[in-house]
Protein backbone atom coordinates (compact mmCIF):
# COMPACT_ATOMS: atom_id res chain seq x y z
CA UNK A 1 0.00 0.00 0.00
CA UNK A 2 0.66 3.75 -0.15
CA UNK A 3 -0.91 6.28 1.50
CA UNK A 4 0.07 9.10 0.05
CA UNK A 5 -2.91 11.42 1.05
CA UNK A 6 -1.40 13.03 4.72
CA UNK A 7 -1.79 16.72 3.88
CA UNK A 8 -5.97 15.29 4.32
CA UNK A 9 -4.70 13.22 7.53
CA UNK A 10 -1.97 11.19 8.66
CA UNK A 11 -2.37 8.04 10.78
CA UNK A 12 -1.98 8.16 14.34
CA UNK A 13 1.49 7.52 15.40
CA UNK A 14 2.11 5.16 17.84
CA UNK A 15 3.50 6.98 20.86
CA UNK A 16 0.14 9.42 20.38
CA UNK A 17 -1.74 6.52 20.89
CA UNK A 18 -0.02 5.53 24.18
CA UNK A 19 -0.35 8.97 25.53
CA UNK A 20 -3.88 8.74 24.83
CA UNK A 21 -4.53 5.43 26.05
CA UNK A 22 -2.30 6.52 29.23
CA UNK A 23 -4.77 9.68 30.11
CA UNK A 24 -8.28 7.71 29.33
CA UNK A 25 -6.78 5.37 31.86
CA UNK A 26 -5.19 7.57 34.51
CA UNK A 27 -5.90 11.21 33.79
CA UNK A 28 -9.97 10.73 32.40
CA UNK A 29 -10.81 13.73 34.84
CA UNK A 30 -12.77 16.54 34.31
CA UNK A 31 -10.28 19.52 34.43
CA UNK A 32 -11.94 21.74 36.10
CA UNK A 33 -13.06 19.87 39.14
CA UNK A 34 -11.35 20.45 42.63
CA UNK A 35 -10.12 16.96 43.49
CA UNK A 36 -7.62 14.49 42.81
CA UNK A 37 -8.98 12.88 39.83
CA UNK A 38 -9.49 16.57 38.41
CA UNK A 39 -5.94 18.06 39.50
CA UNK A 40 -4.67 14.68 37.36
CA UNK A 41 -6.16 15.62 34.18
CA UNK A 42 -5.31 19.56 34.82
CA UNK A 43 -1.85 18.51 34.88
CA UNK A 44 -1.67 16.41 31.77
CA UNK A 45 -3.67 19.27 30.01
CA UNK A 46 -1.00 21.82 30.93
CA UNK A 47 1.80 19.58 30.32
CA UNK A 48 0.36 19.35 26.30
CA UNK A 49 -0.33 22.72 25.97
CA UNK A 50 3.31 23.84 27.47
CA UNK A 51 5.06 20.93 24.76
CA UNK A 52 2.85 22.52 22.06
CA UNK A 53 3.66 25.79 23.19
CA UNK A 54 7.03 24.91 23.64
CA UNK A 55 6.93 23.64 19.75
CA UNK A 56 5.68 26.85 18.51
CA UNK A 57 8.27 29.16 20.58
CA UNK A 58 5.56 31.30 22.77
CA UNK A 59 4.15 30.47 26.37
CA UNK A 60 2.06 28.13 27.50
CA UNK A 61 -0.86 30.58 28.41
CA UNK A 62 -1.15 31.86 24.74
CA UNK A 63 -2.03 28.05 23.14
CA UNK A 64 -5.94 27.74 23.52
CA UNK A 65 -7.19 23.88 22.78
CA UNK A 66 -10.11 23.77 19.39
CA UNK A 67 -11.62 20.92 17.92
CA UNK A 68 -9.69 21.24 15.21
CA UNK A 69 -8.25 23.79 12.64
CA UNK A 70 -11.27 24.73 11.10
CA UNK A 71 -12.70 25.97 14.48
CA UNK A 72 -9.69 27.64 14.98
CA UNK A 73 -10.07 28.97 11.91
CA UNK A 74 -13.37 30.08 12.63
CA UNK A 75 -12.43 31.78 16.15
CA UNK A 76 -9.56 33.50 14.74
CA UNK A 77 -11.94 35.53 12.20
CA UNK A 78 -14.94 36.01 13.89
CA UNK A 79 -13.27 36.33 17.34
CA UNK A 80 -11.11 39.08 16.32
CA UNK A 81 -13.54 40.89 14.44
CA UNK A 82 -16.34 40.59 16.74
CA UNK A 83 -14.18 42.30 19.48
CA UNK A 84 -12.74 45.22 17.21
CA UNK A 85 -16.66 45.63 15.66
CA UNK A 86 -15.98 49.92 16.35
CA UNK A 87 -12.90 49.87 14.16
CA UNK A 88 -12.56 49.92 10.79
CA UNK A 89 -14.90 46.45 9.90
CA UNK A 90 -12.50 45.46 7.04
CA UNK A 91 -10.59 42.28 6.57
CA UNK A 92 -7.30 41.64 4.06
CA UNK A 93 -7.68 37.83 3.20
CA UNK A 94 -6.10 35.91 0.22
CA UNK A 95 -7.53 34.25 -2.30
CA UNK A 96 -6.30 30.75 -1.89
CA UNK A 97 -7.44 30.32 2.02
CA UNK A 98 -8.96 27.16 3.10
CA UNK A 99 -12.83 27.21 3.25
CA UNK A 100 -12.69 27.11 7.06
CA UNK A 101 -11.38 30.76 6.82
CA UNK A 102 -12.82 32.34 3.55
CA UNK A 103 -16.48 30.97 5.19
CA UNK A 104 -15.99 32.64 8.11
CA UNK A 105 -14.55 36.03 6.16
CA UNK A 106 -17.99 35.63 4.17
CA UNK A 107 -20.07 35.47 7.29
CA UNK A 108 -18.34 38.94 8.57
CA UNK A 109 -19.11 40.22 5.29
CA UNK A 110 -22.81 39.45 5.22
CA UNK A 111 -22.54 41.27 8.39
CA UNK A 112 -21.11 44.19 6.50
CA UNK A 113 -17.93 44.30 6.80
CA UNK A 114 -15.27 45.22 4.13
CA UNK A 115 -13.60 42.07 2.26
CA UNK A 116 -10.99 42.53 -0.16
CA UNK A 117 -9.00 38.84 -1.37
CA UNK A 118 -5.21 39.69 -2.04
CA UNK A 119 -4.67 37.45 -5.45
CA UNK A 120 -2.02 34.69 -5.41
CA UNK A 121 -1.71 33.15 -9.18
CA UNK A 122 0.97 30.99 -10.00
CA UNK A 123 2.28 31.36 -6.36
CA UNK A 124 2.80 35.04 -6.63
CA UNK A 125 1.27 36.52 -3.61
CA UNK A 126 0.51 39.99 -5.00
CA UNK A 127 2.20 42.46 -2.27
CA UNK A 128 1.38 45.44 -4.46
CA UNK A 129 -2.34 44.66 -4.30
CA UNK A 130 -1.79 44.32 -0.13
CA UNK A 131 -0.01 47.27 -0.57
CA UNK A 132 -2.92 48.98 -1.45
CA UNK A 133 -5.32 47.68 0.31
CA UNK A 134 -3.62 48.44 3.79
CA UNK A 135 -3.95 52.07 2.46
CA UNK A 136 -7.12 51.59 3.93
CA UNK A 137 -7.99 51.29 7.47
CA UNK A 138 -8.27 47.04 8.21
CA UNK A 139 -8.97 45.54 11.26
CA UNK A 140 -7.74 41.76 10.06
CA UNK A 141 -5.58 40.12 7.61
CA UNK A 142 -5.86 36.50 7.59
CA UNK A 143 -3.07 34.39 5.41
CA UNK A 144 -2.75 30.73 5.32
CA UNK A 145 1.34 29.92 5.33
CA UNK A 146 1.27 26.66 3.47
CA UNK A 147 -1.77 26.20 0.73
CA UNK A 148 -3.13 22.85 1.61
CA UNK A 149 -3.96 21.81 -2.20
CA UNK A 150 -0.68 23.69 -4.02
CA UNK A 151 2.28 23.52 -0.94
CA UNK A 152 2.70 26.88 -2.12
CA UNK A 153 4.21 29.61 0.57
CA UNK A 154 2.47 32.26 1.48
CA UNK A 155 5.15 35.33 2.35
CA UNK A 156 3.66 35.67 6.23
CA UNK A 157 6.95 37.81 7.30
CA UNK A 158 6.58 39.97 4.66
CA UNK A 159 3.06 40.62 5.05
CA UNK A 160 3.46 41.22 8.87
CA UNK A 161 6.10 43.85 7.71
CA UNK A 162 3.27 45.40 5.36
CA UNK A 163 1.08 45.46 7.88
CA UNK A 164 3.47 47.11 10.35
CA UNK A 165 4.05 50.23 8.02
CA UNK A 166 1.03 50.51 6.88
CA UNK A 167 -2.04 49.55 9.45
CA UNK A 168 -0.43 48.72 12.65
CA UNK A 169 -3.53 48.61 14.62
CA UNK A 170 -4.57 45.45 12.22
CA UNK A 171 -4.09 41.87 13.47
CA UNK A 172 -2.35 39.12 11.27
CA UNK A 173 -4.10 35.61 11.57
CA UNK A 174 -2.04 32.68 10.06
CA UNK A 175 -3.49 29.43 9.17
CA UNK A 176 -0.32 27.38 9.71
CA UNK A 177 -2.08 24.16 9.36
CA UNK A 178 -0.11 22.57 6.77
CA UNK A 179 2.99 24.17 8.31
CA UNK A 180 3.56 23.07 11.68
CA UNK A 181 5.44 20.57 12.38
CA UNK A 182 6.79 20.21 8.84
CA UNK A 183 8.31 23.56 8.30
CA UNK A 184 9.59 26.14 10.66
CA UNK A 185 6.32 27.98 12.14
CA UNK A 186 7.12 30.43 14.55
CA UNK A 187 4.50 32.95 15.39
CA UNK A 188 6.74 35.14 17.70
CA UNK A 189 9.12 36.15 14.44
CA UNK A 190 6.50 36.31 12.02
CA UNK A 191 4.76 38.70 13.70
CA UNK A 192 1.30 37.39 13.73
CA UNK A 193 -0.94 37.34 16.65
CA UNK A 194 -2.89 34.79 15.78
CA UNK A 195 -2.23 31.20 14.20
CA UNK A 196 -3.96 27.93 13.42
CA UNK A 197 -2.62 24.47 13.96
CA UNK A 198 -4.02 20.95 14.23
CA UNK A 199 -2.98 17.11 15.46
CA UNK A 200 -3.86 15.25 13.07
CA UNK A 201 -2.06 16.53 10.07
CA UNK A 202 1.30 15.17 11.90
CA UNK A 203 0.69 11.77 13.48
CA UNK A 204 -1.61 13.04 16.51
CA UNK A 205 -5.26 12.64 16.19
CA UNK A 206 -8.43 14.42 14.52
CA UNK A 207 -10.50 16.53 16.31
CA UNK A 208 -7.91 18.64 17.98
CA UNK A 209 -6.03 22.05 17.24
CA UNK A 210 -5.19 25.38 18.76
CA UNK A 211 -4.83 28.77 18.42
CA UNK A 212 -2.23 30.87 19.26
CA UNK A 213 -2.95 34.23 20.51
CA UNK A 214 -0.58 36.82 21.74
CA UNK A 215 -0.69 37.70 24.77
CA UNK A 216 -2.95 40.95 25.34
CA UNK A 217 -4.81 40.51 21.87
CA UNK A 218 -8.69 41.11 22.84
CA UNK A 219 -11.03 38.11 21.44
CA UNK A 220 -14.19 37.12 21.45
CA UNK A 221 -15.54 33.86 21.96
CA UNK A 222 -17.49 31.93 19.55
CA UNK A 223 -18.35 29.07 22.19
CA UNK A 224 -20.36 30.11 24.89
CA UNK A 225 -20.48 28.27 28.46
CA UNK A 226 -18.48 27.07 31.41
CA UNK A 227 -15.54 29.54 30.51
CA UNK A 228 -13.01 26.89 29.65
CA UNK A 229 -9.84 27.54 27.81
CA UNK A 230 -10.03 31.21 30.04
CA UNK A 231 -13.24 32.21 28.07
CA UNK A 232 -12.30 31.33 24.53
CA UNK A 233 -13.70 28.43 23.97
CA UNK A 234 -15.63 26.73 26.17
CA UNK A 235 -16.36 22.97 26.67
CA UNK A 236 -14.84 19.88 28.72
CA UNK A 237 -11.77 19.92 27.41
CA UNK A 238 -10.32 16.48 25.56
CA UNK A 239 -7.70 15.93 27.65
CA UNK A 240 -6.36 12.55 26.03
CA UNK A 241 -6.41 14.40 22.30
CA UNK A 242 -4.57 17.20 23.81
CA UNK A 243 -1.54 14.41 25.24
CA UNK A 244 -1.85 12.95 21.69
CA UNK A 245 -1.37 16.12 19.72
CA UNK A 246 1.30 17.38 21.58
CA UNK A 247 3.02 14.01 21.35
CA UNK A 248 2.77 13.97 17.81
CA UNK A 249 3.80 17.70 17.90
CA UNK A 250 6.78 17.30 19.92
CA UNK A 251 8.19 13.80 17.56
CA UNK A 252 7.77 16.30 14.39
CA UNK A 253 9.09 19.06 15.65
CA UNK A 254 12.13 17.54 16.73
CA UNK A 255 12.79 16.07 13.80
CA UNK A 256 11.56 18.71 11.45
CA UNK A 257 14.88 19.20 9.45
CA UNK A 258 15.55 15.13 8.76
CA UNK A 259 11.93 14.78 8.08
CA UNK A 260 12.14 18.17 5.69
CA UNK A 261 15.15 16.58 3.76
CA UNK A 262 13.51 13.54 3.38
CA UNK A 263 10.65 15.22 1.90
CA UNK A 264 12.48 17.18 -0.51
CA UNK A 265 13.83 13.70 -1.89
CA UNK A 266 10.69 12.43 -2.18
CA UNK A 267 9.65 15.49 -4.02
CA UNK A 268 12.11 14.93 -6.12
CA UNK A 269 11.78 11.72 -7.00
CA UNK A 270 8.58 12.12 -7.74
CA UNK A 271 8.45 15.11 -10.09
CA UNK A 272 11.56 13.57 -12.05
CA UNK A 273 9.42 10.04 -12.43
CA UNK A 274 6.51 11.97 -13.73
CA UNK A 275 7.87 12.97 -17.01
CA UNK A 276 8.38 9.59 -17.81
CA UNK A 277 5.20 8.16 -16.33
CA UNK A 278 2.76 11.06 -18.20
CA UNK A 279 4.86 13.30 -20.06
CA UNK A 280 2.19 15.66 -20.65
CA UNK A 281 2.21 16.61 -16.75
CA UNK A 282 2.21 19.84 -15.37
CA UNK A 283 3.45 20.12 -12.21
CA UNK A 284 1.53 23.46 -10.50
CA UNK A 285 3.68 22.54 -7.22
CA UNK A 286 7.05 25.67 -7.04
CA UNK A 287 10.37 24.54 -5.67
CA UNK A 288 10.24 27.00 -3.56
CA UNK A 289 7.03 25.48 -1.68
CA UNK A 290 6.19 22.69 0.88
CA UNK A 291 7.79 19.47 -0.55
CA UNK A 292 5.29 17.53 1.41
CA UNK A 293 2.38 18.40 -1.19
CA UNK A 294 2.99 17.83 -5.00
CA UNK A 295 -0.02 19.40 -7.11
CA UNK A 296 -0.13 17.90 -10.76
CA UNK A 297 -2.41 18.39 -13.71
CA UNK A 298 -2.63 15.02 -15.92
CA UNK A 299 -4.60 17.30 -18.96
CA UNK A 300 -5.35 13.62 -21.04
CA UNK A 301 -6.74 11.79 -17.98
CA UNK A 302 -9.71 12.13 -15.27
CA UNK A 303 -8.25 12.24 -11.84
CA UNK A 304 -10.86 10.16 -10.19
CA UNK A 305 -10.43 7.51 -13.26
CA UNK A 306 -7.11 7.71 -12.04
CA UNK A 307 -7.60 7.80 -8.27
CA UNK A 308 -10.36 4.62 -8.53
CA UNK A 309 -7.55 2.44 -10.68
CA UNK A 310 -4.42 3.79 -7.91
CA UNK A 311 -6.84 3.08 -5.05
CA UNK A 312 -7.52 -0.80 -6.48
CA UNK A 313 -3.60 -1.28 -6.32
CA UNK A 314 -3.80 0.24 -2.49
CA UNK A 315 -2.37 3.80 -3.55
CA UNK A 316 -4.11 6.47 -2.09
CA UNK A 317 -4.13 10.06 -3.44
CA UNK A 318 -6.54 12.98 -3.88
CA UNK A 319 -7.74 14.69 -6.61
CA UNK A 320 -8.82 17.92 -4.29
CA UNK A 321 -9.00 19.13 -0.62
CA UNK A 322 -10.60 15.97 0.94
CA UNK A 323 -12.52 18.78 3.48
CA UNK A 324 -15.02 19.62 0.13
CA UNK A 325 -14.84 15.89 -1.76
CA UNK A 326 -18.08 13.69 -1.91
CA UNK A 327 -19.92 15.84 0.13
CA UNK A 328 -22.39 15.94 -2.75
CA UNK A 329 -22.22 13.05 -5.02
CA UNK A 330 -21.82 13.81 -8.27
CA UNK A 331 -21.97 11.11 -11.37
CA UNK A 332 -18.59 9.76 -12.29
CA UNK A 333 -16.43 12.04 -14.58
CA UNK A 334 -18.08 15.62 -14.32
CA UNK A 335 -16.16 17.87 -11.98
CA UNK A 336 -17.82 20.76 -9.97
CA UNK A 337 -15.61 23.63 -8.49
CA UNK A 338 -15.29 22.58 -4.30
CA UNK A 339 -15.68 26.34 -3.64
CA UNK A 340 -15.40 29.76 -5.56
CA UNK A 341 -11.82 29.86 -4.90
CA UNK A 342 -10.28 26.54 -5.48
CA UNK A 343 -7.32 26.33 -8.43
CA UNK A 344 -8.96 28.69 -10.19
CA UNK A 345 -8.25 31.34 -8.26
CA UNK A 346 -4.65 29.97 -8.18
CA UNK A 347 -4.29 30.43 -11.76
CA UNK A 348 -5.05 26.48 -12.78
CA UNK A 349 -7.02 26.62 -15.78
CA UNK A 350 -10.74 25.58 -15.14
CA UNK A 351 -10.10 22.53 -17.85
CA UNK A 352 -7.71 20.86 -16.32
CA UNK A 353 -9.38 20.67 -12.73
CA UNK A 354 -11.20 17.68 -13.81
CA UNK A 355 -7.75 16.20 -14.03
CA UNK A 356 -5.31 17.19 -11.47
CA UNK A 357 -4.57 15.54 -8.37
CA UNK A 358 -2.38 16.11 -5.15
CA UNK A 359 0.04 13.85 -3.98
CA UNK A 360 1.29 14.29 -0.24
CA UNK A 361 3.57 12.83 1.92
CA UNK A 362 4.26 11.55 5.36
CA UNK A 363 7.00 11.29 7.48
CA UNK A 364 7.39 7.80 6.91
CA UNK A 365 6.42 7.85 3.18
CA UNK A 366 8.78 5.87 1.37
CA UNK A 367 10.84 6.17 -1.80
CA UNK A 368 9.02 2.58 -2.81
CA UNK A 369 5.93 4.46 -1.89
CA UNK A 370 6.72 7.01 -4.58
CA UNK A 371 7.41 4.12 -7.18
CA UNK A 372 4.39 2.95 -7.07
CA UNK A 373 2.67 5.96 -7.55
CA UNK A 374 4.49 6.94 -10.73
CA UNK A 375 4.10 2.67 -11.51
CA UNK A 376 0.00 3.29 -11.78
CA UNK A 377 0.39 6.97 -13.50
CA UNK A 378 2.58 5.18 -16.40
CA UNK A 379 0.19 2.13 -16.31
CA UNK A 380 -3.14 4.04 -15.99
CA UNK A 381 -1.64 6.72 -18.72
CA UNK A 382 -0.56 3.71 -21.10
CA UNK A 383 -4.05 2.10 -20.82
CA UNK A 384 -5.24 4.91 -23.56
N1 LIG B 1 -6.72 24.87 7.06
C1 LIG B 1 -5.94 24.17 6.23
C2 LIG B 1 -4.85 24.87 5.48
C3 LIG B 1 -6.14 22.80 6.05
O1 LIG B 1 -5.36 22.12 5.22
C4 LIG B 1 -7.18 22.17 6.77
C5 LIG B 1 -7.45 20.68 6.61
N2 LIG B 1 -7.65 20.30 5.27
C6 LIG B 1 -7.96 22.94 7.65
C7 LIG B 1 -7.69 24.28 7.76
C8 LIG B 1 -9.09 22.33 8.43
O2 LIG B 1 -8.63 21.37 9.33
P1 LIG B 1 -9.62 20.47 10.17
O3 LIG B 1 -10.40 19.68 9.19
O4 LIG B 1 -8.72 19.63 10.99
O5 LIG B 1 -10.48 21.32 10.98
Amino acid sequence: NAYLNNAATTPVIDEAIEAMNDVLRHAWGNPSSSHRVGYAAKEALEQSRATIAECLGVDADEIFFTSGATEANNLAVRGACMARKGESRRIVTSSLEHASVTRSVRGMRREGWDVEHIEDVAGNFDMEQLHRALLKPTTLISVMRVQNELGWLLPVPEIVAARDELAPSALVHCDATQSFGKLQTLPRDWGVDLLTIAGHKIGGPRGIGALYVKRGTQMFTNAFGGGQERGLRSGTEPVFLAAGFAVAAKKACENREANLAHAYGLKARFVEGLHDAAPDAIVNSRDDGSPYIVNVSLPSLFSQDLLDFLGERGIFISKASACTENHTTVPKGTWRPKHPLSLQAAGIPLKLGKSTIRVSFGFDTTVEEVDLLLQGIKDFSNMG
